[in-house]
């Protein structure tokens, strides 16, 4: 064998040893019917012109490789911005260790959740006995302060009933009965995780609101919507709030259970908002959301109880902050400090120096609604032009709000919007409408390597790169980082296109 217990190979150069490719190829010929590899060039050469691409656009049948998760993944994630929480997922374990999995991969840290652990006698007669033995276990061996319950498909296809098994599991004495049992349903085949995200959100709120008088107050609530930057955009958000002196409060804030030091400790909770804070934000006068498309059902809830709500699109790029700070003051009546007015100066300046290597370039943006309708207003701020705008989550109304958007300014003109596409409709739009750059999440990987369009990660969820959301997108000082990594890929391209000597590799801002 290639490998001994003195020789440990990486799986990279692992798969390439003989007896790895010998094994490939005779799966390949036993089970996976091969055409003849010009029969795959010719389809390959097809499927990359305009009438593959017709064709693909009307596809209505099949997905392949969207942009999009399902709704318990949103559903943990926004459990885990409460303090000691722990996302109890009734249904399948193997979805389960799917949510930890994406997101421990993407964050780099431990993601904890557990599951009912529904087999094929829970699935014809109902996962009741899981549930309250469940809650039992989850409750004893990892000590939560709360346990959020969400459904996976399974659970939702037989018609399990949340609130009637939580009252049961407590009356059977799994948990005591004041022990914080919030819960959602989330149906995985419809929708997306930031529908998940809403329907915790919301769950959580109304447990802890239902019933409740509302004393309002002058603070603010701010919820942060899915977003696997939030290590570092939930830190810049204080950091921006607390310069500006406002009240708020932060409801579902995972920043810190995804960046747990390494001192020799293992957290399995850590930070979030506390039960107290979710308990008392009903008071507040205001609710933001900072992903309009991942609250709708939770906003809606807000404004019944009497707050004010606004909706926000990814506050990112100078207008998109500037829209939120000025919201945030108007609201609270806190002034827009000069050390702010100073970021702002700063990225615009920034923005200016280099505007003669941003000007006109092209991209196709692709991720959740918000995502995209922020990163394409960002980029058209810096003379860029967002020529492919697509979200597999996203609505007709998000469609309309990207059009309206894009004809709000000459960088929108070419600009296209696709609702409910995914990522093998990307692949023929770059083929047959080729851009610069490709802003996305790890899955662009395929489409940057059979199409030569250089991928620039800056959504959900990143695997093959590390820590970069440990670092803001938002806020001025985050327009600033996101315009850093768009210059560094334009001139790494620059150089990887003019490297003949004597030939190309002239014009450079190299001086002596
Ligand atoms: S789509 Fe359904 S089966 Fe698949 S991971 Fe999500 S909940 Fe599980």
């Amino acid at each position: 064998m290639p490998q001994s217990a003195e020789k440990i190979l990486d799986h990279a150069p692992l798969f390439r040893e003989p007896e790895y490719q010998d094994l490939f190829k005779r799966k390949r010929e036993a089970f996976e019917c091969p055409a003849s590899s010009s029969d795959v060039e010719v389809q390959r050469q097809y499927a990359k012109g305009w009438e593959y691409r017709e064709k693909n656009l009307a596809r209505e049948a099949l997905v392949v490789n969207p942009a999009k998760a399902c709704q318990p993944l949103g559903a943990v994630f926004a459990a885990a911005g409460f303090e000691k929480t722990l996302s109890f997922v009734h249904g399948s374990q193997g979805c389960v260790a799917y949510y930890r999995s994406h997101l421990s991969r993407h964050f780099k840290e431990p993601a904890s959740a557990v599951s009912s652990s529904m087999t094929e006698d829970a699935a014809v007669f109902g996962g009741l006995n899981n549930m309250v033995d469940g809650l039992a276990n989850a409750y004893s061996l990892y000590a939560p302060k709360m346990i959020a319950v969400s459904t996976t498909c399974m659970a939702e296809v037989i018609g399990d009933d949340l609130h009637a098994f939580i009252e049961t599991a407590k009356t059977k004495g799994s948990v005591p009965m004041e022990f914080d049992v919030p819960f959602a349903h989330t149906p995985a085949f419809v929708g997306s995780h930031v529908d998940g995200y809403d329907n915790m959100i919301k769950g959580i709120l109304e447990h802890f609101w239902k019933g409740k008088e509302r004393q309002p107050n002058a603070s603010i609530n701010i919820i942060p919507g899915f977003d696997g930057f939030c290590v570092g955009n939930n830190r810049e958000l204080k950091r921006l709030l607390d310069l500006m002196g406002v009240s708020y409060t932060l409801i579902q804030d995972a920043a810190d259970q995804y960046d747990t030091p390494s001192d020799g400790e293992f957290r399995m909770f850590s930070g979030g908002t506390t039960l107290e804070q979710a308990a008392k934000a009903l008071d507040a006068k205001a609710t933001l959301s900072l992903q309009k498309y991942c609250t709708p059902k939770t906003l809606e809830y807000c404004a019944v109880q009497g707050q004010d709500t606004v909706a926000f699109h990814y506050p990112l790029g100078v207008a998109g902050t500037d829209e939120l700070l000025f919201k945030i003051s108007e609201l609270t009546g806190a002034a827009i400090p000069d050390a702010i007015t100073l970021e702002r100066g700063r990225l615009v300046d920034a923005m200016a120096d280099s505007q003669s290597w941003l000007h006109g370039k092209k991209y196709a943006v692709y991720g959740d609604p918000d995502f995209v309708y922020g990163m394409s207003r960002f980029l058209m701020e810096t003379g860029g032009e967002p020529i492919h705008c697509l979200a597999t989550n996203g609505t007709k109304q998000w469609q309309e709000e990207m059009q309206a958007l894009l004809a709000s300014s000459p960088f929108g003109r070419d600009g296209k919007v696709w609702a409910g596409k995914d990522l093998w409709h990307m692949r023929s739009l770059l083929f047959t409408e080729p851009v610069d750059f490709l802003i996305g999440n790890s899955y662009g990987k395929y489409l940057e390597r059979d199409t030569g369009t250089p991928l620039i990660r800056f959504a959900f969820p990143i695997f093959d790169r590390h820590h970069h959301h440990r670092f803001p997108l938002w806020g001025y000082q985050g327009g600033l980082r996101v315009l850093t990594t768009l210059l560094d890929k334009i001139f790494d391209k620059l150089d990887q296109e003019t490297n003949a000597p004597s030939k190309t590799d002239y014009s450079f801002d190299l001086t002596r």
